[in-house]
């Protein structure tokens, strides 16, 4: 079969690999499409993130969507033909942390994810994976929504972790990809008065394609000022920095309404932040934070399949796998214009 391997920072190349083996648990699964992650484009452009650095030649691609090829023997709620969709993180299932449904933090998982430097993921034809991390899609579900579950999920625990609900107000700052989705999930939450903060209009106008939402040009205008002014200097609620910048993060203090939640999604490169905690106790205020998310692909796909949302919107570019190198050097090169990247395999 074919895999794109990442042999060394900015050197990709289609190999040909032998076919996993499917032990009694796992599904194999023919992989159709997987979506480009922000992480990727960390380990392909700048040979890791923070202190997980490729050390060996390794396949990225987390966000997969593909068809059941064959099923061990121990499978019972899979049949071959199913479209399904996998999770890429894998915990140990008996830390204290996997114990109390947060396996996402399990030492193990962090390590056993599709497209890290410690395991392959699915910019291949095929994978052998643990039907407990298969879930089945409709038959009908479009396949570039599939696609984008994983992604979601993010935010899903994200919202989940804000304590989002009705009645809310929200800023979210960034609006790529999972700034968009966020907005998304906020709405499906029924938080109703929601802004979105970028630099780059792009992103905004397709952010408005998904209904009205206020968006603010931070290039055009003081984004903590016009939100402060909307909000009859009240601030929000919620407050979600999804952009991973050193300014926009000091910046959420800022934002925050009395005794309101900020929720860190962005991930940035890990230089220490200026943030101003006086201000954040005299509001009174909150912070929390992510790392990926637990329990969530089920719920994802339940609201996806109850309330449909038309997520592939989002997919802006998609390319054939013998094209990857080209497909993460345009990402890096437009990231401006790239929304989200499809690898089709
Ligand atoms: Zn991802
Ligand atoms: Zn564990």
């Amino acid at each position: 079969m074919k895999a794109a391997v990442l042999k060394e920072k900015g050197v990709i190349e289609i190999e040909e690999r032998e076919m996993p083996k499917t032990g009694d648990d796992d599904v194999l699964v023919k992989i159709e499409y997987v979506g480009v992650c922000g992480s990727d484009l960390h380990f392909y452009g700048e040979g890791g993130i923070g202190v997980a650095k490729i050390y060996e030649p390794r396949v990225l691609g987390h966000e997969p969507v593909g068809k059941v090829e064959s099923i061990g023997k121990n499978v019972t709620d899979l049949k071959e033909g199913d479209s399904v969709i996998l999770e890429p993180g894998i915990g140990c299932g008996h830390c204290s942390f996997c114990r109390t449904g947060r396996y996402n933090i399990c030492p193990t998982a962090v390590r056993h994810f599709l497209g890290n430097p410690w395991t392959d993921g699915v910019f291949q034809e095929y994978i052998a994976y643990p039907y407990q991390y298969v879930y089945k899609i409709p038959d009908d579900f479009p396949k570039l929504r599939g696609v984008m579950i994983e992604p979601y999920v993010v935010v899903l625990h994200a919202v989940e972790r804000s304590g989002a609900r009705y009645g809310h107000s929200a800023v979210i700052l960034g609006a790529g990809c999972i700034g968009i989705m966020t907005m998304l999930a906020l709405r499906a939450h029924g938080v109703g008065q929601i802004f979105l903060v970028d630099i780059v209009g792009n992103r905004l106008k397709k952010a408005q394609e998904f209904g009205t939402v206020h968006t603010i040009n931070a290039k055009m205008e003081d984004p903590v000022q016009k939100v402060l002014e909307m909000t009859a200097g009240a601030g929000t609620d919620l407050v979600f920095e999804t952009a991973g910048s050193i300014i926009t993060q000091a910046q959420t203090v800022q934002y925050v309404k009395k005794t309101g939640m900020i929720t860190f999604v962005g991930f940035s490169s890990g230089q220490p932040v200026a943030f101003d905690i006086s201000t954040l106790m005299r509001k009174e205020a909150n912070v929390t934070t992510v790392f990926r998310y637990a329990n969530q692909h089920r719920k994802a796909l339940d609201q996806m399949i109850i309330n449909p949302i038309e997520l592939e919107k989002l997919v802006s570019h998609i390319y054939d796998l013998k094209d990857i190198k080209k497909a993460l050097d345009e990402n890096i090169r437009d990231k401006d214009k790239v929304i989200k990247a499809v690898i089709r395999i």
